[in-house]
């Protein structure tokens, strides 16, 4: 088979997430240092489908290793999700001349590229970039360690006013379907209990959290409540315990879009930059429609299709470490 990648396409598609620069900086040098061309794609699969494309040198990814945020703008389509859609893509890969395309982005950026690949035998290779860390095959995605340090940090704050005034508060922090960002950060910052989608007794968790303080005349606390383990979030958690727990004083607060920011960690840049590696080595060994990711510490190829589909568990340990610290 003639398979000879000359160009190759580059996009960071979906929830942006601190490190995707360093990535996209990874590929573009990486790419360059094997005789490989890079494109650059702007706003993810809208941009592609607009056109929105530029070649990149070395120097346009100098000084953005430490940036958050992603220099080549994210963005979601619903048209990329049509065959039309995905046929104008192609079309502006043709024109451009692109032979592969490295997709950043999380599950659903990966689902649009395996459709691109299967529609049109496009290689694609995805490399993991969300704070959320819900791709399996990987032990961390980009993003996830700096948004996990963003969290502790603010919940140390938070900590610092509820001791003072004797509050529980109630933290909502991301994830989408996957609770990793929510219970390593309630480890990390001492929290008393962590509610997440994995485990889904909602009531007894809080009950036996409220419980234990109140045994240990603990009078106040930290609960971090992933964003949809229940049904209105941390304020649907704050409801139920003013109902039941009148004497506790509640306070709610939402990291929101505070936890995609900032300047990337060191493991960040280091993930990033391995990966954004691994992905032009994928292309030069022949490899399509994988995700390079990390495993004990080894660069792996995983099928697209797996990593999409399968789920991460959390590991057990963890879970009852958290049960057996809060006491
Ligand atoms: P993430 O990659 O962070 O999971 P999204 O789920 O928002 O982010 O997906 C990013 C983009 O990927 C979407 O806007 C869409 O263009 C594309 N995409 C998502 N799901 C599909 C799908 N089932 N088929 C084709 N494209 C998809």
């Amino acid at each position: 088979m003639e398979y000879k990648i000359r160009t190759v396409g580059v996009l960071t598609s979906g929830g942006d997430a601190p490190g995707m620069n360093a990535a996209v900086r990874a590929v573009t040098r990486a790419a360059i240092a094997n005789g490989i061309r890079v494109k650059a794609i702007y706003r993810g699969y809208k941009g592609l489908m607009d056109g929105e494309v530029q070649e990149f040198t070395t120097q346009d990814v100098s000084g953005i290793i430490q940036r958050g945020g992603t220099i080549l703008k994210s963005a979601r389509s619903e048209e990329f999700k049509t065959v039309e859609g995905r046929k104008r893509a192609y079309d502006v890969l043709q024109k451009e001349e692109i032979d592969a395309l490295i997709v950043i982005g999380g599950d659903g950026s990966f689902t649009g590229a395996r459709a691109l690949a299967q529609e049109y035998n496009v290689p694609v290779i995805g490399i993991p970039g969300t704070i959320d860390n819900d791709l399996w095959g990987t032990d961390s995605t980009i993003g996830y360690d700096t948004a996990l340090n963003t969290i502790v940090e603010c919940v140390d704050k938070l900590r610092d006013t509820g001791t003072s005034h004797e509050r529980l508060f109630l933290v909502e922090v991301m994830g989408r379907d996957a609770g990793f960002l929510t219970l390593n950060a309630a480890i990390a910052a001492g929290a008393e209990a962590a509610i997440i989608p994995e485990r889904t007794a909602v009531a007894e968790q809080l009950e036996a959290a409220i419980g234990q303080g109140r045994r240990k005349h603990k009078n106040s606390g930290i609960v971090l409540v992933q964003e949809h383990a229940i049904e209105g979030g941390a304020k649907a958690v704050a409801e139920i315990i003013e109902k039941y727990h009148p004497e506790y004083g509640t306070r709610v607060t939402i990291l929101g879009h505070l936890q995609r920011g900032g300047s990337p960690t060191a493991y960040d840049r280091i993930l990033a930059s391995r990966l954004g590696c691994a992905a032009i080595q994928a292309l030069l060994d022949e490899q399509r429609s994988i995700m390079v990711g990390v495993q004990n510490n080894e660069v792996v190829y995983v099928p697209l299709t797996k990593a999409i589909k399968e789920k991460k568990d959390i590991k057990d340990d963890k879970w009852q470490a958290l049960q057996v610290l809060s006491i």
